[in-house]
């Protein structure tokens, strides 16, 4: 391509809403273009980079025996009820919602699970025509709350979705793993440094789940991890050992009310009881849970150095969301002011569920359900009941990982950030069943099929790229997936040695297919090189002031500085040698 003639537009400046690199990067490089908010238009460049990965996809795919499809992205409202997931969706505000002139109620795709499973259920009669592993490239659409960084979090993104379909469990097992192991080859020939850490199953629901993480500090999600351990969770998922409360193993004192005026919060607590020590308090909150059909209020306790895992506390009671109860919905509730719940004389007809992190706590403090009055001495058992603890804390850096050992020190979990850019599922029958997708075992039988689906982020996985790997002066994509390989930037095309050197190197490169981008331009040298170095091709030939004696120059966009002089001769030898 001679970039006189291409759609490359870069701009002087980045957009004033870009927070991470790879949106001001991909934005001041013209390769998108923002309609509305999280919704772009691809600019030939980066289409060529959406390929290059769909290509990548499609290849390992094929490999692994899966089929690409192409399913139809306007759904019917119908197929969501039968699934049970319309509720969800609509409550978590991500469907995109419309109305045919029939009023017959529709969504934009957000994710294919119910479409598929119509259409492998009408074909598919009997355990021989089994499995099936359909997948398709295509965008899909969720109304975020959050549209931002650009290609990362957008309302319309690509999406390849596959989904798996078997007689039995041991078959989804080993779908899946051939989904897993396929992903990771995609996701390294896509040259992207990746981490496979296990997942919570969220509104698509399932037994297990693991996601495909780019580690990157722009990243939205946190990651626990223990080397050691070998163990990676998403902190929504992860389950940990935490330290021992400080107040282990004292002897139990009386219970006593303490005047504690505007004394509310964790910090001003301790601050109060002079550096009482957070692990020592029974924090207590109200919840809010929204059901399909109804709304229920409900006490959590926690101990006062922990925070509440509000997936894992939604996992347990099986609702649409949670959210912390407003300061007038704990006073109409409790009688109490927010700040003075605590579990001892509670209003009786809330249910109360109790994170494992109060277990062992001895001399406790709490609110006094009383406005301005805490209790100090709180002990479990005597004081109010437990009946049994669960897990709905937050796990967090310096735990110990749940497979580990307290006392091992290599055995804590450290954080980090990262980008979700793949998440495969085992469904099982969730679908199938719901939907009463069958087939007929070789008992004769009607069995429900049992799933897997496999998502990967195609445009994220592009901002994924440059979150990776750029520098202040622009992007360095992985060879694998840029716009093209090869930038060939001829200094001064009316220099007749340098044309006809360029123009020569030009056709050799696209002789040998080799994708070349030919900066053929008449403007200055700065200009091309700051294109150059914003668009990031990863290798660049360079045809200036040597043309006349036979040599070009030669550099990888990720280390400019170590230029080499070739002879003409040399290029296509050394270019082919890096692809
Ligand atoms: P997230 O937690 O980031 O919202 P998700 O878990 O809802 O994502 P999945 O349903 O697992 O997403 O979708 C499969 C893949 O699609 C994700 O792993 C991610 O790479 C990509 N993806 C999901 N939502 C978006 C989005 N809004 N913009 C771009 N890519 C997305
Ligand atoms: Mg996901």
């Amino acid at each position: 391509m001679k970039q006189s003639i291409a759609f490359i537009h870069t701009l002087r400046n980045p957009p004033a809403d870009a927070e991470v690199v790879s949106h001001r990067l991909l934005a001041q490089a013209g390769f998108i273009h923002k309609l509305a908010a999280g919704i772009y238009s691809y600019t030939p460049p980066l289409k060529r980079v959406l390929d290059k990965i769909s290509q990548i996809i499609r290849d390992e795919m094929s490999k692994a025996g899966a089929e690409e499809a192409m399913l139809a992205m306007v759904q019917p409202k119908t197929i969501w009820e039968e699934s049970g997931r319309w509720d969800q969706y609509v409550n978590d505000g991500l469907l995109f919602h419309l109305e045919d002139r029939k009023s017959a109620e529709l969504c934009l795709g957000p994710t294919h699970e119910e479409v598929m499973t119509k259409l492998v259920s009408h074909f598919v009669e009997s355990y021989k025509q089994l499995p099936v592993n359909l997948y398709q490239i295509q965008d899909k659409f969720r109304d975020e709350i959050r549209p931002r960084f650009g290609l990362m979090r957008g309302r319309e993104f690509i999406m390849k979705d596959g989904y798996s379909f078997d007689a039995d469990e041991e078959g989804m097992n080993r779908s899946y793993l051939a989904m897993k192991e396929a992903y990771s080859k995609i996701f390294a020939r896509c040259g992207l440094l990746f981490i496979l850490v296990e997942a919570d199953s969220g509104a698509i629901g399932g037994s297990c789940s693991q996601e495909f993480v780019v580690t990157a500090s722009t990243g939205e999600d946190v990651f626990l991890i223990c080397d050691e351990l070998e163990y990676a969770a998403n902190q929504e998922r992860a389950e940990s050992i935490i330290p021992n409360t400080s107040s282990r193993g004292e002897s139990p004192l009386a219970i006593q009310k303490v005047s504690t005026p505007n004394v509310r919060s964790i910090e001003e607590l301790c601050a109060f009881f002079d550096c009482l020590n957070p692990d020592r308090i029974i924090k207590t909150l109200l919840y809010k849970a929204i059901y399909k059909d109804r709304e229920e209020f409900l006490v959590t306790l926690i101990r006062g150095d922990r925070e509440v895992n509000e997936v894992k506390l939604k996992n347990h009671l099986n609702c649409l969301s949670v959210s912390l109860a407003s300061d007038v919905e704990v006073k109409n509730l409790t009688g109490v002011e927010i700040g003075f719940l605590g579990p001892v004389k509670l209003a009786k007809n809330l249910l109360v569920l109790a994170d494992s992190s109060i277990d062992g706590i001895c001399n406790g403090t709490t609110g006094a359900n009383e406005k301005d009055f805490h209790f100090v001495n709180v002990n479990i058992g005597r004081d109010f009941s437990v009946s049994n603890y669960i897990d709905i804390g937050l796990a967090k850096a310096g735990d110990t990982a749940i497979n580990g050992n307290a006392e091992n020190a290599s055995h804590k979990l450290r954080a980090t950030r990262g980008i979700e850019v793949g998440h495969i599922f085992k469904l099982g029958e969730k679908y199938s069943k719901a939907m009463n997708a069958t087939f007929v075992d070789s008992d004769g039988q009607a069995k429900s099929f049992v799933m897997g689906t496999y998502g990967i982020g195609v445009s994220r996985v592009a901002a994924a790229a440059i979150e990776q790997s750029h520098d202040d002066k622009g992007m360095i994509w992985p060879l694998a997936i840029a716009p093209w390989a090869v930038h060939l930037i001829c200094i001064n095309p009316k220099n007749d040695a340098q044309a006809q050197v360029a123009d020569k190197l030009y056709r050799l490169l696209l002789a040998e297919n080799i994708d070349v981008l030919y900066d053929d331009r008449s403007v200055s040298a700065g200009i091309k090189f700051n294109d150059a170095d914003l668009i990031g091709i990863p290798l660049r030939v360079i045809v200036g002031k040597l043309a006349s004696s036979g040599k070009v120059e030669f550099v990888e966009r990720k280390c400019l500085s170590k230029r080499v002089e070739l002879e003409l001769e040399e290029v296509l030898p050394t270019i082919s040698k890096l692809l």
